[in-house]
């Protein structure tokens, strides 16, 4: 592409008349390309996902990754890893919220939120 602006703004300009043809003419393309690697990232998530609960069973000792999830020691959870994971993050991005977490069973899970809730109302009670 010969560029015969010399004006800094008249070229800023042209290039994104450009850009915006371009893409105008390739949209259906650069629509289907980003879904398909959008859909990559995606599966490339889940299956780093299914094999870090498989190496993390939980310690009643289910080993079912399906049966398996995230759950967030402390309260500085950013977000939820398989939301993380359904969007397309990086993997960096998934790993440092997964150190903040432990792996646990469904059950256990449960267990483990119901046991922290009922904590929490005797707590409340004992002050009111
Ligand atoms: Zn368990």
């Amino acid at each position: 592409m010969i560029l015969p602006l010399k004006d800094k703004e008249e070229r800023r300009s042209y290039q994104a008349e450009y850009g915006k043809k371009w893409y105008a003419k390739n949209k259906k393309r650069q629509k289907d390309s980003s879904k398909r690697s959008k859909k990559r990232v995606i599966a490339r998530n889940r299956k780093f996902i299914e094999e870090y609960k498989i190496s993390h069973p939980c310690e009643c000792g289910m080993t079912e990754a399906y049966c398996l999830s995230f759950h967030h020691e402390s309260d500085d959870k950013a977000a939820n890893v398989s939301d993380m994971v359904s969007r397309g993050y990086g993997i960096k991005k998934i790993q440092k919220e997964i150190d903040k977490c432990v792996v646990l069973c469904l059950n256990c899970h449960a267990r483990l939120h119901h046991k922290e809730k009922i904590e929490k109302l005797s707590l409340e009670l004992a002050r009111s």
